[in-house]
């Protein structure tokens, strides 16, 4: 089941299991550990003084008494100095660590916070692209619903260059199509278009109720589905059913809903992660996105950021879900 990114207080999360970014005592501190144990309850630091502590990268599990999370995993990230201390490792550890125990204690959905991101002073930018990539890689080979929680102002912490060109990208194209004076014109020709197409479709209707047959016939010859030309390309693409929604962040169960019923309608989010997972060009997206009814547009940035991607052939749905996010858009996948 796939990552998702999300704006909360972790103390608020209803997962099986919350991450705490704790110290090496497990005896509380402030930042998330304190949020934690406040909203935990006495309890909570009782049964983190009879764990011994916990070193750096490890994990430790206690119950979450007071919280909606059944588990709090403990782990210890690294103090950031200079990144030549093994920090990149450590913080790499204290992800698969408490992902391990989360999986021992069948967890299916866990949620972290930024780890070291605080009072430990990793870079936010950098803890959350560790964080990502670990996460990714245990979900390749796991199902489970893992959460990165962002705290305040986190979301707007993209790789600044990939930022930066996002919005030139966005501003070339949206900003303009806003504010060009050929804005009119163009919409003028759209309308005239529009009234045109109208009267061939009034004339196709006239036809069709005229000869009930022939519309039978037409509607026998009706085009392949969403769903048929996903399979399709799947098994063109060489890649497996699990592959493919692993890669496109989609949950095993909408996906067999979807290979189930020929005539699903995918909302366009859906489609466009497939589209990603799929390595699609751009016209093959747009290809399969009007199976679905839809269409990309300069007219809003979800479409600009998605046709970005797709256009520098970066196909990684987690990195493109980082940039949807900052701009405040809806994400891909489940
Ligand atoms: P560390 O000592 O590992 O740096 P901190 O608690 O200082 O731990 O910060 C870790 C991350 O948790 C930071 O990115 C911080 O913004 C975030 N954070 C703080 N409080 C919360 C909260 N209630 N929910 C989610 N994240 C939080």
């Amino acid at each position: 089941m796939p990552l998702q990114i999300i704006r909360n207080d972790i103390t608020k999360m209803k997962v099986d299991a919350i991450v705490n970014a704790a110290n090496n005592s497990l005896l509380g501190g402030g930042g998330v550990d304190g949020a934690i144990h406040r909203a935990a309850g006495k309890e909570l630091l009782a049964e983190c003084r009879t764990l011994g502590g916990c070193d750096t990268g490890k994990a430790k599990i206690t119950r979450g008494y007071g919280l909606d999370a059944k588990y709090v995993i403990h782990t210890v990230g690294p103090i950031y100095e200079d990144g030549k201390q093994g920090e990149h490792e450590l913080l790499e550890s204290c992800y698969r660590e408490s992902l391990a125990l989360a999986k021992e204690y069948k967890c299916e959905s866990v949620a972290f916070p930024l780890i070291s991101a605080g009072v430990y002073g990793y870079p936010k930018a950098q803890a959350f692209r560790v964080a990502v990539d670990t996460v990714t890689e245990f979900l390749l080979e796991n199902d489970m619903l893992v959460y990165i929680v962002l705290f305040g102002k986190e979301a707007f912490m993209v790789s600044e260059k990939l930022f930066a060109d996002i919005t030139e990208y966005i501003d070339d194209r949206y900003v303009e199509r806003h504010t060009d004076k050929k804005l009119e014109k163009i919409r003028k020709c759209a309308v005239l278009g529009s009234v045109a197409k109208r009267a061939n479709i009034e004339s196709a209707i006239c036809e069709a109720s005229s000869a009930p047959e022939d519309l039978s016939s037409r509607l026998s010859q009706i085009d392949e589905s969403f769903s048929q030309m996903l399979l399709r390309k799947i098994d063109e693409r060489g890649i497996t059913d699990s592959e493919c929604y692993k890669r496109a962040n989609i949950d095993r169960k909408l996906f067999s809903k979807i290979r189930k019923d020929v005539n699903y309608k995918p909302s366009k989010p859906t489609v466009i992660a497939f589209a990603i997972a799929l390595k699609l060009t751009l016209a093959e997206t747009e290809e399969m996105l009007k199976k679905a009814g839809f269409a990309l547009s300069h007219s809003n940035k979800f479409d600009i950021i998605i046709e970005y991607f797709i256009s520098k052939g970066i196909f990684d749905i987690f990195e493109i879900n980082e940039v949807l996010f900052a701009f405040d858009q809806s994400l891909l996948g489940a």
